[in-house]
């Protein structure tokens, strides 16, 4: 794990990939730097009643292409820096994807773990109140991440409403079903990881079924994609969280795993398991797949030369630091990058905000079936254009075929005033 500053690798991304294209220097520093970051202070009252100041970020890079659109994450490592790279990422992810949205991400810098449900609902209503003027359905559009989900997604929901005077459900996505969630909608960052990497083995001609899979993360993102490939005949056989990793020479049983977690907060110890691993031994397995599902820096350069897979699939934002992936790179490990692999979770919060304005909801296997086709498409318009415009990898043939759609909406709008 590495320190380096996301938001400067999501800038070297997007330089390596402007190179292919005719870009004047003003319009790429717009298009590496957001349009605006919100910080706030929240002062929310604890239990004891002693009050406690939590710094929450929103930032909103782009609307070109539509409203701002990203998750909110919780963490004790959130940065100004990170929120920034993070709400780029989600541009060009929504661009890849081809949905009709922008890109933003907040987060405020906390350990959930150590406060209480009902401190977390007035911190989380504390940022929803600071956020209620910048958001709405055709603004910016928040979303579940790192350690928040359908509950906090529902409280922020009902204090927009309650402040606006309105019902709005579209303002946010990832809610409950019962708060006008989607069908799919926590499986779908998961999902479109597995997706991705099993059009990724049919463009190498491999079988998915018997091959060897490791996951790094075992939250939602995860630990479904753990459990999807496993479905498909793969062999997980090796997973972990922040606790460490286990390994199963056969395979895991990924549900089975998930309930043991469940119990006792953690995958180490699992009793099937043949044995623990450090998280380094985990990323460096002979694996077929492997799953980074963790958090930004997982692979660094140094890291990178010792690994073996031969696809990597980015169920996280940012696993793989610059340095790492020209390493990936000259050793042939085909990486998918994030903005295709997880869009998962934005394609079908993008689903769930078409729901919201219509009010008519859909079946899971339609929006199941909607998602794949829609990650498969994008897959196979990658490698097209990987291979005709001879580009160096996946990633910056996604930043290639994103920029020019973010650049195209951009140059339609006009600059004003
Ligand atoms: N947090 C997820 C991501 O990084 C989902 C964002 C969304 O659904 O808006 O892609």
């Amino acid at each position: 794990m590495s320190d380096v500053n996301p938001f400067e690798s999501l800038r070297t991304q997007i330089d390596e990939a402007a190179q292919y294209l005719d870009v004047a220097d003003g319009e790429l520093e717009r298009l590496k730097s957001p349009e605006r970051v919100l910080e706030a202070n929240l002062s929310v009252e604890m239990d004891d009643g002693s009050i406690e100041v939590f710094r929450g970020y929103r930032s909103q890079f782009n609307g070109d292409r539509g409203p701002y659109k990203g998750g909110i994450r919780y963490h004790p490592a959130v940065t100004r820096d990170e929120v920034k790279a993070l709400s780029g990422w989600m541009v060009y992810k929504t661009a890849t994807s081809a949905v009709p949205l922008g890109g933003g991400k907040g987060g405020i810098v906390i350990d959930p773990s150590e406060y209480s449900e009902s401190e977390l609902e007035r911190i989380t209503r504390a940022f929803a109140a600071e956020l209620t003027p910048l958001i709405g359905a055709d603004r910016d559009v928040p979303a579940p991440d790192v350690n928040t989900g359908q509950r906090e997604m529902n409280w922020i929901k009902d204090t927009y409403e309650t402040i606006e005077n309105t019902t709005e459900p579209g303002v946010i996505t990832g809610k409950d079903l019962s708060s006008g969630g989607s069908e799919g909608r926590v499986e779908a960052t998961g999902r479109s990881t597995v997706v991705a990497a099993r059009e990724a083995f049919d463009y190498l001609d491999k079988d998915v079924e018997h091959a060897r899979v490791a996951v790094q993360g075992y939250g939602n993102a995860g630990w479904i994609a753990a459990k999807l490939v496993y479905e498909m005949g793969a062999n997980v056989v090796a997973v972990s969280d922040s606790s460490g990793a286990i390994y199963g020479e056969d395979t895991l049983d990924p549900v089975d795993v998930k309930e043991y977690k469940r119990e006792t907060g953690s995958v180490t110890g699992y009793p099937d398991a043949d044995r623990e691993l450090t998280n380094d031994e985990l990323l460096t397995l002979d694996v077929d797949l492997l799953i980074p599902a963790a958090l930004e820096n997982a692979i660094d350069e140094s890291l990178a030369h010792d690994i073996e897979a031969d696809v990597v699939s980015e169920a996280a934002n940012g696993p793989i630091t610059p340095a790492a992936d020209d390493v990936l790179r000259e050793t042939d490990t085909l990486v998918i990058p994030d903005i295709l692999a997880n869009a998962g979770g934005v394609v079908v919060s993008y689903f769930e905000w078409v729901q919201n304005r219509q009010r008519f909801y859909w079946t899971r296997d339609r929006v199941n079936e909607e998602l794949d086709g829609k990650i498969v498409d994008q897959f196979w318009n990658l490698v097209e254009a990987y291979e005709d415009r001879d580009l160096p990898s996946l990633r910056t043939a996604a930043y290639v075929v994103a920029l020019e759609r973010v650049i195209d909406a951009g140059e339609q709008r006009g600059t004003w005033p």
